[in-house]
């Protein structure tokens, strides 16, 4: 739930109370600047798009919060992206030469030719404890199953 403490319609600054129905007392108060496009909360400049605190500023001022989303989220910006040619990668032996240092693959990641990969999983003391102790799922005794 938010509660709209101050409202500045011309500088669009607002300050509201969020209560948390569900955490008690829980209050937190936030600063929301709209043509800054700024909000206490952060999302608001880090996101570019509204956060809730700018959505309940825009529901008491009557303002279009579409407005308020940056144009990187609108469809025409999405397409743009795919404006551009994609050229066909060419042949290998067209590659340029590569400079730098050459990088080696880790053995040990390496699949067999043949059967299971190798194991690269660290084994920790909870490995071992599960290994030798079989212990009962409802009792906690060991060597005995549910069942047995
Ligand atoms: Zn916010």
């Amino acid at each position: 739930m938010m509660r709209v403490t101050h409202c500045d319609r011309r500088a669009s600054v607002f300050s509201m109370e969020e209560v948390g129905p569900m955490e008690g007392w829980c209050q937190t108060s936030y600063r929301v600047c709209l043509n800054a496009r700024i909000c206490d909360c952060g999302l608001f400049q880090y996101l570019h798009y509204p956060c809730r605190h700018a959505l309940a500023a825009c529901a008491t001022a009557s303002i279009e919060w579409g407005n308020l989303v940056d144009p990187v989220y609108k469809m025409a910006s999405v397409f743009k992206v795919y404006e551009m040619e994609f050229l066909p990668i060419p042949d290998e032996k067209m590659w340029p030469t590569g400079y730098g240092a050459r990088l080696k693959p880790n053995p040990i990641m390496q699949q067999k030719a043949m059967g299971r990969p190798v194991s690269t999983q660290l084994q920790n003391e909870m490995d071992v404890v599960e290994r030798t102790e079989k212990r009962c799922g409802l009792c906690r005794r060991e060597g005995r199953t549910r069942q047995g």
